[in-house]
């Protein structure tokens, strides 16, 4: 992407994204990603010409490392473009810029969408912290939909604190585990069963089948002592085989339910959307306040000092904090 590109190329990659081209697609994304200035100046434009697509589906997926996500999201994904969507993947991995490794793209995943014109994967933005991935990961969203992609899918592993923040960015959050009770077992972190609008048990078949039932009928209890992430749903447990494409109704049924769900609450999808656009403001502000903060110049160095005298010299830390604050 180079910069300066000018009005008419801006309005060129608009209406390329609005015709469904994919080259237009995955430029636009490269666009919102992107953290320069005057990208993100050219993106709020692009964003800005956008139009909301209430009838699409945002479905956030989670699940530990080798739960089945991409078995499960290449299955699903394929049922559903054969009934006519369009599938978009877009992969969450604060990982990958922390460690500069990636959990979620760098093996071959999705052998079948990753073929299908009706699906585009995008693996995670490869830089910045949190908020920033999210950010331009809700942005994504809004591209691919506006693309004619209608069955949107934003994944995350189950390990961080990715989670929380995608489920502000979905309309319905799913859970994938394995059979083998125990969030410490399952290797994910506690609190991430609260988001939880369905939760399946992945890898239903031969030997794993009875082992799976009992993870279900334990989840399920478990589940009676938790507040639903969406007010007055009760979250399905059901098993399933990603790898046979077994037992994958029971997710579409729970995700129109859900979606009927969101309509008995008043408003529909398009309310519950912009309840998290309200939560997105504040999320945002604090997060660019942050990110000017700790980039004045002379701070980190001011930290520094203020941390090793701390540690060396026993300095108040209210007075440390004072300190950086007035800065
Ligand atoms: P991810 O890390 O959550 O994306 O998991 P993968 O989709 O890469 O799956 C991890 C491993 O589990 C792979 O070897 C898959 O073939 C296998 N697997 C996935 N789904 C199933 C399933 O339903 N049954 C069985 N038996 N194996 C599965």
């Amino acid at each position: 992407m180079t910069s300066g590109s000018g009005k008419a190329s801006d309005r060129d990659l608009l209406s390329g994204v609005l015709a469904g081209d994919r080259a237009s697609l995955a430029r636009a994304i490269t666009l919102v990603e992107s953290t320069r200035e005057d990208h993100r100046q050219q993106a709020c434009e692009l964003l800005d010409g956008l139009p909301e697509r209430p009838d699409s589906w945002r479905i956030g997926i989670s699940g530990p490392p080798g739960a089945g996500k991409s078995t499960f999201l290449d299955a699903f994904g394929m049922e559903l473009i054969d009934s006519g969507h369009r599938v978009a993947v877009l992969a969450v991995d604060p990982s990958s810029s922390l460690s500069g490794g990636s959990i979620l793209g760098d093996k071959t995943r999705m052998e079948r969408l990753a073929r299908e014109p009706a699906a585009f994967i995008r693996p995670s933005p490869s830089a910045g912290n949190l908020g920033g991935v999210g950010r331009r990961t809700r942005e994504a969203i809004r591209v691919c939909e506006a693309a004619g992609f209608d069955r949107i899918f934003v994944e995350t592993v189950g390990v961080g604190q990715s989670e929380g923040l995608v489920r502000t960015m979905v309309d319905v959050f799913l859970l994938l585990l394995l059979p083998g009770s125990g969030d410490s077992l399952q290797g994910i972190k506690r609190g991430i069963m609260e988001l939880a609008d369905g939760l399946f048990i992945n890898k239903a078949d031969g030997e794993s089948r009875s082992a799976a039932e009992r993870t279900a009928n334990d989840y399920g209890q478990a589940l009676h002592l938790l507040p639903p992430a969406t007010e007055g749903w009760s979250v399905p447990v059901g098993c399933i085989s990603a790898l046979e494409a077994q037992g994958l109704n029971q997710v579409l049924e729970c995700l129109v339910a859900h979606r009927q769900h969101l309509e008995t609450l008043g408003g529909g999808v398009e309310r519950h959307r912009r309840e998290q656009a309200l939560d997105w403001l504040r999320t945002m502000v604090q997060d660019e306040l942050l990110t000017r903060f700790w980039n004045r110049p002379g701070i980190r160095e001011l930290l520094a000092e203020l941390e090793h005298g701390i540690l060396e010299q026993g300095l108040d830390p209210v007075r440390a904090a004072d300190r950086l604050l007035s800065r």
